[in-house]
């Protein structure tokens, strides 16, 4: 018999987590406005609401958590982060922030002007969030594959060259200060961004004399999709494709939390002295200090420990093919999700899904809501709700896809679970046709809503 694939890992530590009847899933919603991130996760079986900060830390980065140094100026934690970001990156220098959003708030500070067009593959809600703040635009540049959920493409990630170019064409330079890449795209389904197209949006913008930053909190996911799909990376260590990434790279903001594997934290990194030196007065103001930026020592230490460790071939072999495994069961049984799947999520297609409910009724948001009634699992709409009002007409800005992406922790579930969530998930698909009516918003925030809004059934 072939021996199956197998968790690189065994477990040191466990935590309780509890099961709930429909009945309490039904009050629980019904308190909680029909908007999971109001839900204790107590009242959750299994939250794949993100993978970001969740995930399960190593013996060894514990063990660098004893070791932390929390002086003020100059802590070896701070030197340990600088000496693995120059391996990994080749950035001499870096500033620590909280975490990832903090990272683009500062950078921003000293890049983004009123007025200004950003290009960039699908920018994150934060990321998007900080540019209209400051009254600039960010402009979608993906490639058309990314939007159609059955065409397989190793790359959906990619920016459309030629989208890129006319917007260079159409804005004077001094109006686009720069181009943001992020691996992998989050927003389009956790797809990878080649190494060819980072090259070409590289050297189109140095032309162009646009600055090139990588949005990287999945840096190290695109790395393993770059080795496995893309012809001559076969060969080449995931830190040796992560060298050559960031050598086409002016800047990278980070989100620790998710490919750093730690709970909380982030960081910049800089190719020039110039803009690391303005960058640095808007991190003491807003994050702290240089050499920590908004981290304890012991969470620096922890960081470096997990960008090493998430840097491992095995590591990440692990973590996709868990992924895979769920998406295969979803495929199975007909349910409608993106493919290929993505680095760390599985995202549900739910306006083939659910073909009847209307996209003003949030069908996505619908879709979350069915699941943590069926099994207590929580999960995360990517639709009309993310997706927010235009900032001008204040009218719904409904995006191509509605999704629901069920993010998986790192190192958290075994594959039992997966067998839980695929049930769950195919129970629902199951009764799809006896669900016609979505969602209406009772109450809402005027940005980022979908973190507070209040939704009624329909
Ligand atoms: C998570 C994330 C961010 C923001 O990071 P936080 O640590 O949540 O503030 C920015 N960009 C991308 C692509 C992300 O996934």
């Amino acid at each position: 018999m072939e021996l199956p694939f197998a968790e690189l890992y065994k477990i040191k530590m466990v935590e309780t987590i509890k099961k709930s009847t429909r009945e309490q899933r039904d009050q629980w919603l019904a308190e909680a406005y029909n908007n999971v991130f109001n839900l204790r996760s107590e009242y959750v079986f299994i939250d794949l609401l993100t993978d970001s900060g969740t995930g399960a830390m190593s013996d060894k980065q514990w063990s660098q958590m004893m070791i932390g140094d929390e002086s003020y100026a100059g802590a070896s934690s701070y030197i340990n982060m600088k000496k693995i970001i120059k391996a990994l990156f080749g950035f001499n220098d870096f500033l620590p922030t909280h975490q990832g959003r903090a990272a683009e708030n500062v950078l921003f500070s000293v890049l983004v002007k009123q007025g200004n067009v950003i290009p960039g593959n699908s920018h994150f809600d934060t990321t998007k969030g900080h540019i209209e703040f400051r009254k600039a635009t960010a402009i979608d540049c993906t490639i058309d594959e990314a939007f159609d959920t059955t065409i397989y493409h190793p790359f959906k990630g990619n920016l459309d060259v030629t989208k890129l170019k006319a917007v260079y064409e159409n804005y004077p330079t001094a109006q686009v200060p720069m181009v943001i890449i992020t691996v992998t795209n989050n927003t389009s389904g956790g797809q990878p961004v080649s190494m060819q197209n980072i090259k070409e949006v590289a050297e189109l913008s140095r032309k162009h004399g646009v600055k090139v930053v990588l949005d990287s909190a999945r840096f190290a996911e695109n790395a393993y999709f770059i080795k496995k799909r893309e012809e001559g990376f076969a060969d080449k260590s995931i830190k040796e494709i992560v060298k050559e990434m960031y050598s086409y790279a002016d800047a990278m903001t980070m989100s620790s939390k998710k490919d750093a594997i730690v709970n909380m934290g982030g960081f910049i990194g800089f190719k020039e002295r110039e803009l690391y030196e303005k960058a640095s007065v808007y991190n003491i103001m807003f994050e702290g200090f240089v050499t920590y930026g908004g981290m304890s020592g012991r969470d620096m230490n922890a960081l470096c420990q997990g960008l090493d460790e998430g840097t491992e071939f095995d590591y990440l072999d692990t973590r996709i093919r868990q992924v895979e495994y769920l998406a295969d069961k979803l495929l199975d049984h007909g349910v409608p999700i993106l493919q290929p799947t993505g680095g760390h999520a599985i995202f549900i297609d739910a306006k083939k899904f659910f073909p009847e409910i209307a996209k003003e009724e949030y069908i996505a948001q619908t879709l979350v809501v069915e699941l943590y009634l069926e099994g207590g699992i929580r999960a995360v709409e990517v639709g009309t709700l993310l997706a927010d009002r235009d900032p001008e007409t204040r009218e719904n800005r409904y995006p191509a896809l509605e999704l629901v992406r069920l993010a998986i922790p790192r190192r958290v579930y075994t594959n039992s679970h997966m067998d839980y969530i695929a049930a769950a998930v195919c129970n629902v698909y199951d009764r799809r046709n006896t669900i016609k009516k979505g969602l209406t918003i009772k109450k809402e925030a005027s940005i980022m809503r979908h973190f507070t809004v209040e939704l009624e059934r329909l």
